[in-house]
C-alpha cells in the first residue's frame, strides 16, 4: 500500500476560518411533512428535523423557538445497540483524521469539543464495559494531544499519531494501517458529538460541521450549519459564482452538485472550483493505478472492495477516470 502525502505534492493551507451559522431561516427536507408545526429533534422518515417551526410541505420555516422534542429512552436504547460489537472489548479507536486533504471538519470538531468528546469516549467506554479508548491523529493535529490530555481526568484515553497520507482517514485504511482486528472497532469523531447530544439533549444531533475550500476560495472556511440548509445560503457569502463548479465531499472524485444542494449528514466537504478538460490519453499499463490501491484491487475492474478513495484516478499519468473505467464510481 503506497499511501500519497497529498497537502504536500499539492501544497495545501490549514484551513484558518471558521464560523458558526446555527439560526437558518428555512430548512429543507427532501420528503413532503404532512403537519403544520415540527420540533427540533423530532424523527420524520429518516430525518432529523433541525429547528422548531412551520411547516409548507418540505420546507419549514424557523420560529426561532428551539422547541426540542426529545426523544424516548427506548429509542435511545435502540441507537446504542448498534455498538454490540465493541461490547467487552480491549480497546476501541476513534477516528479523528479527515479523509480528504481539504477537508478540515475533525480539526475543528477536536479543537472545539475537547470536554465534549472526552465525556462520549467514558459514557462509551462504560456503558459497553470496554478498557481503554484510542484517539487516532495525523502528524498535523498531534497539537491537540496536550490539550486533549489536560482536559480529561480520564486515563483510559491514550493517543496514536499517524503520517498524514491520503486515504488514511478512510476506517478500512486505518484497520489495515494499525492491524485492527475489526474495522467496527472504530468509531468516527463525528459520532461523539452525536452520543453526546443524545445523553445530554436527548435528540439526534442536529448540527453539521462542512468545509468550504477550493481553488476559487479565497478563504476556505469550515462552518458548524444546520443540517438540511440550502449549500447556496453559505455560497452566497464566498463570492462563489454559478459558472464555478462544486465538487462533494473527494477532490480526487467526488460528484459534481449544485448550490442547490442541501446539506445532510454525509455532506463534508465542498471544493469550489473552475473545472479543467485533461487531454486523456491511452492506457499505457504502466500498472502505477494498481500500485497505488490502499485496498489492492484493480482499480480498472469492479470491486466491491473499492472505497472510493481515488488515488487511482490521482496517479494515473494519462489522466484516465480509472474509477469510471472499472465502474467503481456509483
Ligand atoms: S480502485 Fe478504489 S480503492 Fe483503489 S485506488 Fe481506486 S478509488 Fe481507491
Ligand atoms: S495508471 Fe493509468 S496508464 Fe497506468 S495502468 Fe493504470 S490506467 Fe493505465
Amino acid at each position: 500500500m503506497k499511501l500519497i502525502n497529498i497537502k504536500k505534492e499539492l501544497d495545501l493551507k490549514k484551513v484558518e476560518n471558521y464560523k458558526e451559522i446555527l439560526d437558518p431561516t428555512y430548512i429543507y427536507l427532501p420528503i413532503n411533512i404532512n403537519k403544520s408545526k415540527v420540533y427540533k429533534g423530532e424523527i420524520i422518515g429518516n430525518y432529523t428535523i433541525s429547528i422548531s417551526g412551520k411547516v409548507n410541505n418540505n420546507i419549514i420555516e424557523n420560529d426561532f423557538m428551539e422547541d426540542i422534542k426529545p426523544l424516548d429512552q427506548d429509542f435511545i436504547n435502540k441507537y446504542f445497540s448498534k455498538y454490540n460489537d465493541i461490547a467487552n472489548k480491549d480497546m476501541i479507536y476513534i477516528n479523528a483524521i479527515d479523509k480528504d486533504p481539504y477537508c478540515y471538519n475533525r480539526y475543528y470538531i477536536l479543537k472545539n469539543n475537547m470536554d465534549i468528546i472526552n465525556d462520549a469516549i467514558e459514557y462509551i467506554l462504560d456503558k459497553f464495559n470496554i478498557k481503554k479508548a484510542t484517539i487516532v491523529l495525523t502528524s498535523s493535529l498531534a497539537e491537540f494531544i496536550s490539550k486533549l490530555k489536560a482536559s480529561t481526568t480520564y486515563n483510559n484515553i491514550i493517543f496514536k499519531v499517524v503520517d498524514d497520507l491520503y486515504p488514511i482517514g478512510f476506517n478500512k485504511v486505518l484497520k489495515d494501517k494499525l492491524n485492527i482486528e475489526n474495522e467496527k472497532l472504530i468509531i468516527n469523531i463525528e459520532e461523539l458529538l452525536d452520543v453526546y447530544s443524545l445523553i445530554k439533549k436527548k435528540i439526534f444531533n442536529t448540527e453539521k460541521y462542512i468545509t468550504i475550500n477550493g481553488d476559487l476560495i479565497k478563504k476556505p472556511i469550515v462552518l458548524k450549519v444546520k443540517l438540511y440548509t440550502k449549500l447556496n445560503d453559505y455560497l452566497k457569502f464566498l463570492s462563489v459564482t454559478s459558472k464555478d463548479s462544486i465538487i462533494i465531499n473527494n477532490s480526487l472524485c467526488g460528484k459534481l452538485v449544485t448550490s442547490e444542494y442541501i446539506v445532510t449528514r454525509d455532506a463534508d466537504l465542498f471544493i469550489i472550483v473552475k473545472l479543467k478538460k485533461d487531454n486523456v490519453d491511452l492506457c499505457n499499463n504502466c500498472g502505477l493505478c494498481y500500485r497505488v490501491c490502499p485496498v489492492m484491487i484493480n482499480p480498472l475492474k469492479k470491486s466491491s472492495k473499492c472505497i472510493k478513495c481515488g488515488l487511482c484516478n490521482y496517479i494515473c499519468p494519462s489522466k484516465i477516470n480509472c474509477l469510471k473505467v472499472g465502474n467503481n464510481n456509483e
